[in-house]
């Protein structure tokens, strides 16, 4: 089977241990790509970046300001593009501007900060020509106003590590956006997430691992890491009623197309 991870954390420290084993895991899983989540402000996972990407010529980056971080920008959120900027410039294996959103669950940086940042950077996405991969959390009318108001749909993109329902599936589909499904798919409880992965057309669905973080069943717990991919197909293949082989391969192609790795 062949198959894509659009959403990794592989740079963070808790690979540092055993990235090489991680990574020929992924490779017998059958993983033809993996996209790369970095932090512009990490100094310490972009320099595992680069050894990530000297071990692993398939991987490719996202660099961004994730909401999360959005409050280190404060006194000038114009900063947060001008530090992704300078951080793809330097990475020639960049292929999108990412993560970045909004978060109101966690709410780490004040609701305001998080959309000033958030819209500059979909600036510099477009500026740029690449398309975004988007973190949102509790915050969906936010989310699609300033994606509407900064032209966001002329890059395109992700919804990563999508928890929403199906109406919130249909609107992301509507403005010509990809859903990416991570391993909460995977639990039993999670009903309305198997709706959701039954309804995305299979030219816009992306499978992720969202890696170190929820291991999909029956792995729960556990450090997640790429090569759990295959789990996320395989569940998504049995809800459709179609081979993982089927699944994985859509999210190869879309990532092809999307990512142009
Ligand atoms: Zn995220
Ligand atoms: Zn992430």
């Amino acid at each position: 089977m062949t198959s894509v991870d659009s959403h990794c954390h592989l740079a963070g420290e808790e690979f540092a241990g055993d990235l090489e084993a991680v990574i020929q895991r992924a490779r017998d899983a059958g993983l033809a790509h993996a996209l790369v989540i970095l932090a512009a402000d990490d100094d310490k996972e972009l320099e595992r970046a680069r050894y990530v990407a000297a071990l692993w010529n398939a991987v490719r980056f996202a660099i961004g300001v994730h909401p999360h971080a959005a409050a280190k920008y404060s006194g000038d959120p114009t900063e947060a593009p001008r530090a992704v900027q300078g951080r793809l410039d330097a990475e020639p294996n960049a292929r999108a501007v990412g993560e970045i959103g909004l978060d109101y669950y966690y709410d780490f940086a004040p609701k305001q900060i998080q959309q000033h940042v958030f819209r500059e950077q979909i600036r510099l996405a477009r500026r740029r020509k690449l398309p975004i991969v988007i973190h949102t959390r509790d915050a969906e009318d936010d989310t699609f106003r300033i994606l509407a108001d900064e032209s966001a749909g002329e890059v395109g993109g992700v919804f990563h590590c999508f928890t929403g329902d199906r109406a919130m599936a249909r609107r992301a589909l509507e403005i010509g956006f990809h859903i990416s499904l991570a391993g909460i798919v995977t639990f039993p409880r999670a009903l309305e997430l198997r709706e959701v992965a039954r309804l995305v057309p299979l030219d816009r669905l992306l499978i992720e691992t969202d890696s170190p973080f929820l291991a999909p069943v029956p792995f729960r717990g556990a450090r997640n890491e790429p090569s759990y991919v295959t789990r996320v197909a395989e569940v998504i293949g049995e809800l459709r009623g179609v081979a993982a082989a089927e699944i994985g391969a859509a999210a190869r192609e879309n990532f092809e197309r999307l990512f142009k790795p």
